[in-house]
């Protein structure tokens, strides 16, 4: 399909351009041309072009997709059962008895259940990390939703011969809307074997890996007993880090961890959602800013948030980040965006959907402008992070195909039945935990 979106204002997220009034072309899966009205008059009286829709934006935003970089969508089973405990409660007596019991199906249709929530709030790729990697692609492809998976491999689930499969079966080009990065699930559920073992795979592929890391004080206290270091330290001492990744959470971390962190070229994937929710703490933002530290924002999974929502994760970075710094000067509004879309995309390796330019894929969003919280337009920046909700996504599109728009879905199914599928997958593991 080709589109025209015109009469926009468009947000390119290159570094060091501002909000400017204009167009964007979308021709197939890619954008073929961004710029202003008068570059855009220019550019139509050099080429012919034919539009299958032509679509005025009214003075709405065009931006890229916010790219969730942490989640695991098919805990949307878990959303509203198991709150308000102690983390080591709700994740042993909660969550682990309900996960025993899912099939691929199950994850496969509880994924997309996610994917509708994720179209709603604008994003436009996903880092996940679930239980059944081939149905979750399944469940992206069938949607329309990118997805970049990693591993949970540990001393209780999964293999590393499941991880190396999965990384040469899932970063096949035929799949585009599915790839795979090295990962597993934390330090603290892995024995020293399984960390070698991935420590292995990413010298094999001379590949970055990713894993949950220092994500609470106890997990922290816990790895120093065991090893004598720091989760970071632990884990850089192993090799896991020699081709770079990064680590979801990060909230309790040293100095020392800080020059690994910067030394190993990792990126930070921030969860305050999750961190606020099962009292992890506060990660340091504003310190990995001062190191020129990556910072990306991840949902993470809805059993522990509860919502898909990135617009309230980029409000609670800056906000908790200001908080713990007790100064309001901390972590300004276009940083945030930037964590939510270009460092989001790099840190899952999707180099060509950080930002809009000819030639990028086109995972776009449009923020619907024409509503109260957005207005008077004094700082559009400003109004997304501080003020902008769920309800100012009129679109998202993913590989030039459009997915959601004015409330209705474009993903293959009619939402009602994944609701039931959703339900009746709850009522069977219901019945048989009783
Ligand atoms: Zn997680």
């Amino acid at each position: 399909m080709q589109y025209r979106f015109k009469n926009a204002r468009i947000l390119t997220m290159e570094e060091g351009r501002q909000i400017f009034k204009g167009e964007v072309w979308v021709s197939d899966d890619k954008i073929s041309f961004v710029g202003t009205d008068s570059e855009a008059e220019q550019r139509l009286s050099e080429i012919s072009c034919s539009w299958d829709r032509e679509i005025d934006c009214a003075g709405d935003l065009i931006m890229p997709g916010f790219k969730d970089a942490h989640t695991h969508s098919a805990m949307t089973l878990m959303r509203s059962r198991a709150d308000d405990l102690p983390l080591d409660e709700w994740l042993n007596k909660q969550i682990f008895p309900v996960e025993a019991h899912m099939t691929g199906e199950d994850c496969y249709h509880l994924t997309r259940l996610a994917v509708l929530e994720y179209l709603t709030s604008g994003i436009t790729a996903i880092f996940e990390m679930y239980l059944t990697p081939e149905t979750i692609a399944a469940a992206c492809r069938d949607t329309g939703m990118r997805c970049v998976q990693t591993g949970c491999y540990n001393s209780f689930m999964q293999s590393a011969e499941l991880v190396e499969d999965m990384y040469n079966k899932l970063n096949s080009p035929e799949d585009p809307l599915n790839t795979y990065i090295l990962g597993f699930h934390a330090e603290y559920t892995s024995s020293p074997e399984v960390i070698d073992k991935m420590a292995a795979l990413a010298h094999k592929y001379q590949a970055p890996v990713y894993t949950h890391l220092a994500e609470t004080a106890a997990e922290t206290k816990g790895c120093v007993e065991r090893y004598g270091m720091s989760p970071v330290k632990y884990l850089s001492s192993r090799g896991i880090f020699d081709y770079g990744g990064g680590g979801y959470h990060m909230v309790h971390v040293s100095e020392d961890d800080m020059e690994i962190i910067k030394e190993k070229g990792l990126y930070v994937v921030t969860n305050p959602g999750s961190n606020s929710k099962l009292a992890s703490g506060i990660a340091p933002i504003s310190d990995y800013m001062k190191h020129d530290i990556p910072v990306a924002i991840g949902t993470d999974g809805p059993a522990s948030n509860n919502a898909l929502d990135m617009f309230r994760e980029m409000f609670l970075v800056t906000a908790l980040g200001k908080l713990r710094e007790e100064d309001a000067s901390a972590i300004d509004a276009m940083e945030v965006l930037k964590m939510a879309t270009v460092n989001g995309a790099r840190s899952m390796g999707l180099e060509d959907c950080d930002c809009l330019a000819e030639g990028k894929q086109a995972d776009m969003i449009r923020i619907d402008l024409h509503q109260p919280n957005m207005q008077p337009i004094n700082n559009i920046a400003k109004n997304i992070v501080y003020s902008g909700s769920k309800q100012n996504v009129k679109m998202t599109m993913i590989r030039g195909v459009i997915r959601y728009e004015d409330g209705v879905f474009n993903i293959g199914d009619d939402p009602e039945n994944i609701y039931r599928q959703a339900e009746l997958i709850k009522e069977r593991i219901d019945k048989t935990l009783v």
